[in-house]
């Protein structure tokens, strides 16, 4: 009854949609007692890991301080942030006792939270805060759209505080950093500008002032922003960046938005350069956005065959016959040791039958032990992407060429 998802579920899809590639490659599941949610399996965990700490060690070298805060909070805390006037219906809402208590749909609330918890002066300011909760939106979403569209999803969040001279600043900041990972990533995207609702807080000047901020920081990028009319978040204009999947329909990832308001609901405060209390601007930003979403995106752009540093499996160790099987493990436990991410295939399959597995696993290399590799003690290196073929290769040398190809991004 409770099965997991099957294949016939996907019938009708092109094999470059990433839900039959997910599956292929044993990346992540969906099961029905968790709908429109994902459940990673190892190797989707270990690119959703391997992504984490991508921009985590990116975001430490740029001052920013990382948090986590509780999934559930009394409805209060989502009253003074205005989602139960404006998200309600999208929240997962449950009692405790006579309480009522939502999963979090948004880091900003507990973000806020922590910021009261201490005093700020100006000289704290950009104030960078990154987090990588949870997060739980009840919206439209299922088989249909695989990871694009989930019920519980992870972002690469941050809020950054900011003095109103500081908005062009940071903003120029951020769409640099947008555009260093797109870059890294080799993803075509389109960028839009959205400004004033009707509906709307704050006045048409600060939103005005706002608006020609964001559009002097893309210039200044080289970035061609489509604007979009009346398109803003209630409490502040944005720029969305959006990646087109393999069948051509546009996402939104990165945003990057302005806010001049959730911190006045929340009382937010520092101390000035002249001494008094202010309130500070906040830009809420995300450059993956959804990790579920970036995945499902990446692993259509790359057709599963990630780039080395990027691969959940780097290099696949295949005996040639159980005579090497010793000396197979010795590699093998030699690469673990190194930091690279191997597996070995000591079965009694012909190397040839090996091989494809590793092919259609998408694992970047192979190596080949066999009688001659064990008694020179060097290692046969395939290339798995390109069909390229050496032999008499040292460990040492491989090892290297490896971290290398990882260093040039990381
Ligand atoms: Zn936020």
């Amino acid at each position: 009854m409770m099965a997991r998802i099957k294949r016939s579920d996907f019938a009708g899809l092109p094999e470059t949609d990433h839900r039959i590639i997910g599956e292929k490659l044993d990346l992540f599941s969906f099961q029905e007692p968790s709908p429109g949610m994902v459940y990673w399996h190892d190797k989707g965990l270990k690119l959703r890991n391997i992504l984490i700490d991508f921009i985590r060690n990116e975001l430490s070298k740029r001052n920013y301080i990382e948090i986590s805060a509780p999934a559930l909070a009394n409805t209060v805390l989502w009253r003074v942030s205005g989602h139960w006037d404006h998200y309600k219906d999208n929240m997962f809402i449950t009692k405790l006792g006579n309480e009522e208590f939502g999963l979090k749909p948004m880091n900003c609330p507990s973000t806020f939270l922590f910021y009261k918890s201490k005093k700020w002066s100006y000289k704290d300011f950009p104030l960078r805060i990154s987090d990588f909760d949870v997060l739980y939106r009840n919206e439209l979403s299922g088989v249909a759209s695989g990871l694009f569209r989930v019920k519980s999803l992870t972002q690469d969040d941050a809020h950054i505080f900011v003095t109103e001279d500081q908005i062009e600043g940071e903003m120029h900041e951020q769409i640099e950093l947008m555009k260093k990972f797109y870059g890294i990533f080799d993803l075509k995207y389109t960028v839009k500008i959205s400004t004033m609702p009707e509906e709307h807080m704050g006045t048409k000047e600060q939103w005005d002032k706002a608006v020609d901020i964001l559009v002097k920081v893309a210039k200044k990028n080289g970035i061609k922003a489509e604007i979009k009319e009346k398109e803003g978040a209630f409490y502040g204009p944005k720029i969305d960046v959006d990646i087109k999947d393999s069948m051509g329909r546009e996402w939104q990832c990165a945003t990057i938005q302005l806010d001049f308001q959730m911190p006045g609901r929340f009382q937010l405060t520092y101390t000035g350069e002249d001494g008094k209390e202010h309130t500070p601007i906040v830009i809420h930003r995300v450059i993956y956005g959804s990790l579920e979403r970036f995945i499902g995106i990446l692993i259509e752009h790359y057709q599963g065959k990630f780039p080395v540093w990027l691969a959940p499996v780097q290099v696949a160790v295949l005996s040639l016959s159980e005579q090497n099987e010793n000396y197979a493990r010795s590699v093998e436990k030699e690469l673990l040791e190194s930091g690279i991410r191997v597996v070995g295939d000591y079965e009694s399959n012909t190397i040839g039958y090996k091989i494809r597995n590793v092919q259609l696993q998408k694992i970047p290399y192979s190596l080949v032990i066999g009688k001659k590799e064990e008694e020179s003690k060097t290692i046969s290196v395939r290339s798995n992407y390109d069909g390229g073929e050496k032999q008499g290769v040292r460990l040492g040398d491989f090892v290297k060429q490896v971290q290398d190809e990882i260093r040039k991004v990381y």
